[in-house]
């Protein structure tokens, strides 16, 4: 039987490993086994995107909810969240502020909320790329209608990060509502990347029921995908949610997957999370040196960012955004890395894609 380091240095070799293989690794994982496979992933994205982190300003615009999703905190059946949503004029003043600091991707997350109709976040969207033309501008908004997408798309929004939180079917059920179904979600992803979005999927890590052969599930929907990012971090219980009492995900199988997924596509966009952060005092350094490139210091006010709280003891919720911005570039330094004052985009855009953005 081959080696979990040799399968190691297949994936790298061939960036791609059988569902057999990926299962063996998976089980296979030690210090000695990571330590490998972070060195091979380094290289990888050494070869495509250098030493360069690419940063990205979060603006958490609302925590307003339809969905009831049992592992988050905002879900809409916590009546202890203190809901909140920001103005067009509150959400330029971030974009504003996160430009002066070297941010030139903004990327606007909330829950489902219906305040923000087709309308509203294409005014939202025209407004940002007509103040910063310079920016990408990334949506996280959850499922919305094709048409949707598209007249976001349209308006100048040119990524989108929709997790598919688990490609396994009877997984996907056990942490959502009846109402949500997996077929929808992919069927989004589907939509959002025939628009011409970089599309970004992605899961939570150590979520509850979550066995091996669903992270196997995961990593082969993701090769055969193709998304241009994949945003994957711990799951962090929160206590008003059914999941409270579950264990969190931890930092050794998060950095561990980040590797495989580098060495999956290495010219994949990678962002060690704010969980990843939540769960160790270095879990984001732990991430850029398994494989990540990309960091996403929050951009949002001060006053709302105790409120957009998926999870229990998320960090920097009291830190302004030039706080976060700089302790983020003396994190990265501290390791050998840079920041770098651009719009990040996926290393496999040619020109002429990269202008149709
Ligand atoms: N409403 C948007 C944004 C969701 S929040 C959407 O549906 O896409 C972004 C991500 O946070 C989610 O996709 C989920 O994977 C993650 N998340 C939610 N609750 C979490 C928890 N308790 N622990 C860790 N990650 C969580």
């Amino acid at each position: 039987m081959i080696s979990p380091f040799a399968l190691v240095d297949k994936l790298a070799a061939e960036n791609a490993l059988s569902r057999g293989e990926m299962t063996l690794l998976l089980e296979s994982l030690t210090p000695e086994l990571a330590e490998r496979l972070f060195e091979r992933a380094r290289e990888a994205r050494h070869a495509v995107y250098g030493k360069d982190v690419f940063m990205r300003g979060l603006i958490e615009f609302t925590n307003y909810c339809r969905n009831d999703c049992l592992y988050c905190g905002i879900r809409k059946s916590n009546p202890d969240a203190d809901r909140y949503r920001l103005s067009l004029e509150e959400i330029l003043s971030c974009c504003d502020q996160g430009h002066e600091l070297g941010f030139r991707t903004f990327v606007l997350q909330g829950g489902e909320d219906p305040h923000y109709t087709d309308e509203r976040m294409v005014g939202i969207v025209r407004a940002i790329r007509s103040a910063h033309p310079d920016c990408a501008i990334t949506l996280s908004l959850g499922e919305r209608s094709v048409e949707s997408y598209r007249r976001l798309y349209d308006a100048g929004a040119e990524r989108y990060l929709l997790r598919h939180e688990t490609r396994n079917e009877a997984h996907y059920a056990s942490l959502h509502p009846e109402s949500m179904s997996l077929r929808n979600r992919l069927e989004c992803l589907r939509n959002l990347r025939e628009i011409g979005y970089q599309v970004g999927c992605g899961f939570m890590v150590g979520s509850p029921d979550q066995t091996v052969e669903c992270l196997v599930d995961d990593l082969m929907f993701i090769k055969e995908f193709k998304p241009h990012m994949v945003g994957i971090g711990p799951f962090i219980p929160h206590k008003d949610t059914p999941f409270a009492d579950r264990p969190a995900g931890s930092l050794e199988l998060t950095v561990f997957l980040l590797g495989i997924l580098r060495l999956l596509d290495p010219r994949l966009l990678l962002p060690a999370t704010t969980a990843l952060g939540t769960i160790s005092p270095t879990g984001r350094e732990t991430g850029v040196l398994a494989g990540a490139n990309v960091i996403m210091p929050n951009l949002s006010p001060v006053g709302v960012r105790n409120k957009y709280l998926l999870y229990d003891n998320k960090i920097c919720t009291g830190d302004e955004a030039a706080e976060c911005r700089f302790c983020i570039q003396r994190r990265m330094f501290s390791i050998g890395y840079d920041i770098a004052v651009t719009r990040g985009d996926y290393a496999g855009l040619t020109g002429d894609e990269r202008q149709a953005v």
